[in-house]
């Protein structure tokens, strides 16, 4: 593939794999990176790409995908023991909705200790609604609907 078709221009992960953005690079082969977010949610806070442009989950090829989640355990393992991680999140967006900002397919590596963020807790632990069987089997036929 050529360099023109595997990156976008105006796209800021684009850019830094490129060089030319900044970032600061704690993993690279030939199919993923990871550098460290500008905006840290906590201490060491990585994001985990595909050096190939992919929006989104829908989009990103499963031969990427599989590399990104193996890379994810690389880096999850060197938190836990190089920054003293006590426990990890691993998170994605795909699309505004859900949160996603900048369009080039990425994995958000959050280390995490304990009591490191109770509005992050208290978000994650209340659920109000808990469903009723019917309304879980409904849903799983229209999940699955053909
Ligand atoms: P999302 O909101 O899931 O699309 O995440 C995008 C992430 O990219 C945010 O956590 C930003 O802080 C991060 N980010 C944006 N620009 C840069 C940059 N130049 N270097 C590193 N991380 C960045
Ligand atoms: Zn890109």
């Amino acid at each position: 593939m050529s360099e023109s078709s595997k990156y976008l221009g105006d796209c800021i992960f684009c850019r830094i794999l490129t060089g030319k953005e900044e970032g600061t690079f704690i993993y690279r082969n030939d199919k993923v990176s990871a550098f460290l977010d500008i905006h840290p949610l906590f201490e060491g806070h990585t994001l985990v790409i595909p050096n190939e442009h992919f929006v989104d989950i829908s989009d990103v090829s499963e031969e990427s995908l599989i590399e990104v989640m193996r890379v994810a355990k690389v880096i999850s393992s060197l938190m836990l023991k190089n920054l003293n991680a006590e426990g990890i999140n691993i998170m994605h967006s795909t699309g505004r909705p859900a949160g996603q900002t900048i369009h080039h397919f990425h994995v958000h590596i959050l280390p995490r200790k304990s009591g490191d963020d109770s509005e992050f807790q208290k978000w994650w632990f209340t659920r109000s609604h808990k469903a009723s069987r019917l309304e879980l089997n409904d849903l799983a036929s229209k999940l699955l609907k053909k």
